[in-house]
């Protein structure tokens, strides 16, 4: 039996294995392959079809997959942007495409600088349209791979490249100017109106949403619920609940994950113990 929906997922790279472990964590059943093609969602009306990341808004946009994982770059470079709809951002992947020059000799340090420069970059579409937007005249040098090699080489004054902590920039004897655009993994379709289609976004979403959430249990003398209740409001407000033992009561509510560290030593100096802190599979 056919899925009724395709789901194109990357095939290698940096966005395969968080997209694989995604889709577990979002309740999704399916075998783990690196040879198949495609492999049915044992519990749900899905076929996962494995791809390039660069492919998939294109496979989107064309019907060979409804919907798909790849990253916000991507999108943008493809230009299909227009036919495709963002339905959930993933939370993964992040990196900028930030604009480098050799750290040494080079003067440029501001957008207006880049005029009449030659600009490597595996996101020729994305750099061209970024200078042409602010008038600014570049040469735009297409590289497949490596770009961080192009200004060392001689063919090019500057770099267009994706970093996520920028240390390949420095370790390559450049140095960042400014961010053309900032990315991570996303959910694309060509229209949220298709009841799996929604269905899998929310359950992504959730993932997504529970992950930078903790769960905390804790107990408290009940005249300290107010100064414990102003640290932590949780989704709605704390759940308080009486103990037996007179006069102390549990308060359970969520925290962002961020927050926990900071919030650890107030809870307690506010009268909280027995601290406890939980993962969250799905939020919605
Ligand atoms: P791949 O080339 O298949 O490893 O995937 C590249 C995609 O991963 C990019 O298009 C980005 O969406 C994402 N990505 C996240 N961090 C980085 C990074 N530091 N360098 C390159 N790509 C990154």
């Amino acid at each position: 039996m056919t899925a009724s929906l395709r789901l194109a997922v990357p095939n290698k790279g940096r966005l395969k294995d968080p997209s694989t472990a995604l889709l577990r964590d979002a309740g999704l059943s399916f075998e783990s392959t690196d040879r198949a093609l495609s492999v049915p969602v044992r519990n749900a009306d899905l076929e996962l079809i494995f791809v390039r990341t660069d492919d998939v808004p294109e496979l989107v946009t064309d019907g060979v997959a409804d919907v798909g994982i790849t990253g916000y770059d991507l999108l943008a470079e493809s230009e299909l942007g227009p036919s495709l709809e963002i339905l959930a951002e993933l939370d993964y992947g992040r990196c900028r495409l930030a604009a480098a020059v050799p750290s040494h000799n080079s003067d440029i340090d501001n957008w207006e600088a880049f005029s009449g420069a030659r600009v490597a970059t595996s996101h020729p579409r994305v750099t061209g349209r970024f200078f042409a937007e602010r008038e600014i005249d570049v040469t735009v040098v297409e590289f497949k791979g490596s770009v961080e090699v192009a200004t060392k080489i001689g063919v090019a004054d500057a770099i267009i490249d994706l970093v996520s902590t920028g240390s390949t920039l420095q370790v390559n004897g450049l140095r960042a100017v400014g961010t053309v655009l900032e990315s991570q993994a996303v959910l694309v379709a060509r229209s949220r109106h298709n009841g799996t289609v929604a269905r899998l976004a929310t359950a992504l979403s959730a993932v997504v949403a529970a992950r930078r959430t903790r769960y905390l249990v804790l107990n408290a003398p009940r005249d300290r619920v107010d100064d414990i209740a102003d640290l932590v409001p949780g989704l709605r407000s704390p759940t308080v609940m009486p103990l037996q033992e007179e006069g102390m009561v549990a308060i359970h509510t969520t925290v962002a994950t961020d927050a926990v560290w900071d919030l650890l030593p107030r809870l307690e100096a506010a009268g909280g113990q027995d601290i406890l802190v939980l993962p969250i599979h799905q939020m919605i």
